[in-house]
Formats: C-alpha cells, structure tokens, sequence
C-alpha cells in the first residue's frame, strides 16, 4: 500500500512575514522557509501507518523551486521512503498543484493521499479538495484521527460542536488537521540516512500540466497596526470614554 504526501516549502510559522514595499506580495529574501506544519503532520501519519505494517511506502512530493529538495530531504528525515520534486519557478496556485498530483497519482497509484488541510502562506484551503473532484475519489478534510482498514479508511473529523467519523474507499484523500498527531523531531543519524534516499526532479510539462497563474494579486498589504491601550482610572470615565470616544454603547 502506497501514500502519496504533498509538502509544501513555506515561510517558518515562526518568521513575522514582511510586505513587499511594492505591495505585490510578501518578502521571501532571506526569510527562514519550513516544511508547512500540515504537511509535517500529514507525513507523520503516513509514516506511523508505515511503522505499524499498513502501508509499504511513503513519497513526498514538493512543487516549487530547487530549494525544495531540503524540505523533501526533512520529509525523507521524518520517514517518507523517496521523495519527488516538480520544479518549477512559477508560484504555484492549488489547481496547477491538484492537477500536477493527479498526474503524479495517475504514474504512482497510490492507495491513499494525505495533505494538510492548508499551506499556511496562502491559507486557501483547496488543494486537496480539488485533487479529490480531479482523480474522482473521495475525501475527507480535516481529520483528527485515521484509521486504515481492508480496502477502507475512516477519519474523524471535527466540525462544529462535535465530531464527525466518515468511511471512505480506497483510494482516498485525506487533509489533516492540527489535532491528528504530533510530528517527531528529526534526528542526525535519520537526517544523514535521508541523504541516501532517492530523490526524483521532474518538471510541470513533463507531467502535461500547465502552471501559469489564473489569478492576479492585486495588492498585499500588513494589518492595520493597533494602537495603543490606555488606563482609566475609574468606571465613570470608562464609561465616558466608551460613549464619547470610542462611541460604542
Ligand atoms: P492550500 O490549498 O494551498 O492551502 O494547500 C493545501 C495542501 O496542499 C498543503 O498542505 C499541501 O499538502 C498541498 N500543497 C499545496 N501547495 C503545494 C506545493 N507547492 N507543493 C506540495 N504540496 C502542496
């Protein structure tokens, strides 16, 4: 059984993202980039499916520039068996990667395909959901717990109150939540081991896929900066200041 895990290389959840200052997006110059934190808990499960003799084999894929090769080196640190950069210096949108991983689905044929619910530097929330209505197969997003069964896969998922378990057939889509595990720290020696793992780049157009943008940014800009609080000194003038100034009751 065979799990396919996009990763995406994004700006570290940890950077605080600068504007360009001509507005047409954000600053990646010598930004510290990561694994996006879905993905990391997306290729987590895949390998705990591994360790516990459901699955046979995980490939990481990554669509981007050349540097992706590191992320897809932390993937193969993490567990993943290969990985598979689809290099391209176009800045990718969701459709151009579903369409890429469906054909990558098409040579692979995997059993089962796990993304992160969303890439934390577009927060668009479509990839996986697009590759489900491409290839066909059903999905399941947001999932706080899989479990691997003959032919099937159920998923809790948690919405809004509550939590929902979905069973799906094989082959399936599944986008991961925060909740379904806790990635491992990568380790030296699993580090060097992943430096031998074999490392495939191909490019869009060998896969019959066209990338080019469909939609144009119009602007970026950096939240309003709040500014700041004051103190009062007793409830008559809150209530002054609340009525007058902020004219809010
Ligand atoms: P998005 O729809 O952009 O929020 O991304 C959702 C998920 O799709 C991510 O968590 C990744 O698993 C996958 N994905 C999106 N873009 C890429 C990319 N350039 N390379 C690999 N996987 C990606």
């Amino acid at each position: 059984m065979k799990v396919l895990v996009p990763v995406k290389r994004v700006v570290d959840y940890n950077v605080k993202v600068r504007v360009k200052s001509d507005g047409s997006g954000v600053d990646t110059a010598n930004v510290k980039m990561s694994m996006n934190p879905f993905d990391e808990i997306a290729l987590e499960e895949a390998v705990r499916l591994k360790e516990a003799g459901e699955v046979t084999e995980v490939v990481a894929v990554s669509v981007g520039s050349a540097q992706c090769q590191e992320t897809l080196r932390t993937g193969m640190a993490i567990g993943a068996d290969r990985g598979i950069l689809v290099e391209t210096s176009v800045e990718t949108e969701p459709l151009a990667v579903a369409k890429i991983m469906k054909a990558l689905a098409d040579k692979e044929q995997p059993h089962l395909i796990i993304l992160g619910k969303q890439a934390i530097d577009d927060d668009a929330n479509q990839t996986g959901q697009m590759l489900a209505a491409l290839l066909g197969w059903p999905q399941a997003t947001f999932a706080s717990k899989v479990v691997l069964e003959e032919g099937k896969v159920t998923v809790t998922r948690e919405v809004d109150g509550g939590l929902e378990t979905v069973s799906l057939t094989l082959p399936a889509i599944v986008t991961t939540d925060l909740r379904l595990n806790e990635p491992r720290y990568v380790t030296l020696p699993n580090i060097m081991k992943a430096k031998k793992k074999p490392l495939a780049t191909v490019k869009p157009e060998d896969l019959g896929v066209d990338v080019s943008p469909r939609l144009k940014t119009l602007k970026v800009v950096e939240p309003a900066k709040r500014s700041a609080g004051v103190k009062v000194p007793d409830v008559a003038t809150l209530v002054q200041k609340l009525r007058f100034e902020a004219k809010v009751i």
